[in-house]
């Protein structure tokens, strides 16, 4: 498996701006989906994402639209021309998601975790021509990360891109998924060819740290962002604190290329000094908890 900049093609012709790709967390409903993408176009995104089924960590509520927002897809890319982006889950997404022309498709951090998912999806996908993007595991686990990557590229799947979302975690900091930047860096030299993207809003949980995370990155030299937007976030069926909507968007790129560079250092080392002093007070009570076990 020779990895070349040959696997990073499909980046090209969305590169002469910052490299976005936004949209909803779900697609809701048609007009959701449509408003959401003519806002997104006038201020620069060219490839529009939304998730079509959802994986949910409840049974019950909302489980993702199916088909039928796949056909609301095309009618956006009729409409306003953008590229679009799905997460795909199994075969049988892939299968539909061929049917109804999407370009790019990202495996979701659920599905990273499972190598049975991630070689039934690279099976599916050879010989299509089609862009992967495979987003890090829910738990640092990196060798799990590494591995599908290396799966979808020993399948022949040629054009292959990586998205960083945060890891969840059991001790609390201000993140909803915690960024362990410095795990990350490992793996982009792993892959030095390959784009590497920032989810800023699967990260953050909510909207006020967007901003400086994104400006984490970019310092980091990550390629490109997937940013979640939404018409009217506070109706929305999923992640509704952590989306922002088009116009909020145009204000986070407006300042992200403004001071690419003016980093707000403290927020980065304090918050990642934080984290680390709550895992050793946490590990001290569970050793605490042991010793009067052994009593
Ligand atoms: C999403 O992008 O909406 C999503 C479900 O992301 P993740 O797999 O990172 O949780
Ligand atoms: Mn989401």
């Amino acid at each position: 498996m020779i990895i070349t900049k040959e696997n990073s093609i499909w980046i090209k012709p969305y590169l002469d701006s910052n490299f976005i790709i936004s949209g909803p967390c779900s697609a809701e409903t048609r007009d959701q989906l449509i408003n959401t993408a003519i806002e997104l176009k006038k201020i620069g995104v060219k490839i529009f994402r939304a998730g079509i089924w959802k994986p949910r960590t409840k049974a019950i509520g909302f489980q993702g639209i199916g088909e039928e927002g796949l056909k609301w897809m095309q009618e956006v890319k009729t409409i306003t021309n953008l590229d679009l982006a799905i997460e795909v889950a199994n075969a049988k997404h892939i299968e539909l998601a061929l049917k109804y022309d999407i370009d790019i498709f990202w495996i979701g951090a659920r599905t990273t975790t499972n190598p049975f998912s991630v070689n039934e999806i690279s099976d599916s996908l050879k010989g299509s021509n089609k862009t992967i993007l495979v987003k890090n595991p829910i738990h640092l686990d990196i060798k799990l990360w590494i591995g599908a990557l290396e799966r979808i590229l020993s399948s022949g799947i040629s054009q292959i891109g990586i998205i960083h979302r945060g890891f969840s975690s059991f001790y609390s900091s201000p993140f909803r998924n915690f960024p362990h930047w410095d795990k990350v860096i490992e793996v982009k030299k792993k892959f030095p060819e390959l784009k590497l993207l920032v989810d800023p809003s699967h990260i953050c949980g909510n909207t006020e740290n967007i901003i400086d995370t994104i400006k984490i990155a970019l310092s980091l030299k990550y390629d490109g962002i997937m940013i979640e937007s939404h018409i009217n976030p506070k109706k929305a069926l999923t992640d509704s604190k952590q989306q922002v909507t088009p116009s909020e968007l145009k204000n986070i790129l407006k300042e992200i290329k403004i001071d690419k560079f003016n980093i707000d250092k403290n927020f980065f080392f304090d918050n990642q000094i934080d984290f680390i002093n709550k895992n050793i007070t946490e590990l001290i009570k569970i050793r605490n908890s042991y010793e009067k076990l052994k009593k």
